[in-house]
């Protein structure tokens, strides 16, 4: 028995198949530039974790549904695949970035579920309808296989109303939703669930912050294992500094530039997601890339890297306090799992509220690892997140309560 993952965005699908028996991962792959100009198929197999073998090729892949064939192709290759049979494929967990308020856990497809999806498009109309176009297509290649929807947003439904409502008109919320929701729950979730493990503490009592930080970065703060703040709001758009995303700005300068530049809406939507961040800082969202500029003397590099730790260092500060009692913080995803300088300057000069890095041991790498001095109160730990692996995690969970 096997399990399919899959991520669908606008013009790729990511993929990852695990065993149902021990979820170890057995293939992984992009199918990228859907219906674009040299498309490609990219496939690699895996035994005991290592990789075993890797298939590249570009062909015409004008829609998700060739998309998605191809992919049930080279899992059934003579030379590439990993199964004999389709049907060994029986659940397909999917990623659906938005659940807005109905959906509160992974939930199991059916048309009315869709439904639900397609009337939460107007929250996340970049994100949600690539996200149902997979749940469609996989319906059609895999239609013995049950299909299970993992939400960005269902991590963090505990989060209380003084933290999840905008000081806006309350009608707002009651009647058009708009309320913060928070993303990247799946990644929230797994690297607290590791480091309840790894702390040995149950996660009934164990407080939190965890720092994700990809391309997109948010922050949530978690109480007894539940959340109750997160930095991402009612969309990816709020909170901190991220790739190409400003994070929080004032309300009021969309106005601004509107009213004084003659930006359009349109413009000023590609300037907030896409503009800014660290690219509009100073040219670049690749981290590696800002690390690499300011060591050869960039100043706006070196600013950018200054603007991007000092606003996870506020909010540490805001959830230290809105939790009352830390006892972990957990950097993760690409320059929180590697950038050894981004967390030390996150947590510099917060000795006073006993938090202290180990500077050796925060140059370890590899693994999950405990990064704190011995005499810091809090600990500071880096947790690799696996978000997949979480989604199949989560698709097995719902699979078996339909076999009870
Ligand atoms: P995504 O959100 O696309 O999944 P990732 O979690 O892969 O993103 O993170 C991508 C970011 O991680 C990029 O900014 C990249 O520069 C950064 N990154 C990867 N490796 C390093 C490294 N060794 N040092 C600093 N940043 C890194």
């Amino acid at each position: 028995m096997k399990i399919l993952v899959i991520n669908s965005g606008s013009s790729s699908i990511k993929y990852e198949l695990f065993d149902a028996e021990d979820l170890e991962i057995l293939a992984s792959g992009l199918v990228e530039k859907i219906g674009e100009h040299g498309s490609a198929l990219n496939h690699k197999t895996f035994t005991k974790l290592k990789e075993t073998s890797q298939y590249s090729k570009q062909l015409p892949i004008p829609d998700h549904n060739i998309a998605l064939k191809c992919i049930l192709d080279i899992l059934l290759h003579p030379e590439h695949g990993v199964i004999k049979d389709s049907s060994q494929i029986v659940a397909v967990g999917h990623r659906v970035v938005h659940g807005g308020e109905l959906f509160h856990r992974t939930t199991i497809i059916d048309d009315k579920v869709i439904q639900a999806i397609r009337e939460n498009i107007h929250l996340a109309p970049l994100h949600n309808p690539p996200n149902l176009k997979g749940i469609e297509v996989a319906r059609e290649v895999f239609p013995g296989a049950v299909q299970v929807a993992v939400f960005d947003t269902a991590f963090h439904h505990t989060i209380p109303k003084k933290a999840f409502l905008y000081a806006l008109p309350l009608e707002l919320y009651e009647r058009e939703k708009i309320r913060r929701y928070g993303f990247h729950g799946t990644s929230h979730s797994y690297v607290a669930e590791q480091a309840s493990r790894f702390l040995d503490i149950p996660p009934g009592q164990l407080n939190l912050i965890t720092i994700h930080l990809g391309n997109g970065a948010s922050m949530a703060a978690i109480q007894g294992g539940k959340c109750i703040d997160t930095s991402m709001g009612m969309t990816p758009l709020e909170g901190l500094v991220m790739g190409t995303r400003s994070g929080d700005i004032d309300p009021a300068l969309p106005f601004f530039l509107a009213e004084h530049l003659g930006m359009s809406y349109d413009d000023i939507n590609e300037l907030l997601n896409k503009e800014s961040g660290l690219k509009g800082l100073c040219g670049t969202n690749d981290m590696r890339e800002v690390i690499r500029m300011r060591d050869a003397g960039d100043e706006r590099a070196s600013l950018a890297l200054e603007i991007y730790c000092y606003r996870i260092k506020k909010y540490i500060g805001a959830y230290f306090a809105a939790l009352g009692r830390l006892d972990a913080i957990v950097f993760t995803a690409g320059i929180g799992e590697n950038s050894p300088e981004v967390r030390e300057r996150s947590c510099s000069g917060l000795g006073h509220l006993g938090i202290e890095l180990d500077k050796q041991r925060n140059f370890s790498s590899s693994g999950i690892r405990e990064i704190n001095t011995d005499t810091s109160q809090v600990k500071v730990l880096v947790i690799p997140t696996n978000e997949e692996l979480k989604i199949a995690m989560e698709t097995l969970k719902a699979l078996e309560h339909t076999r009870d």
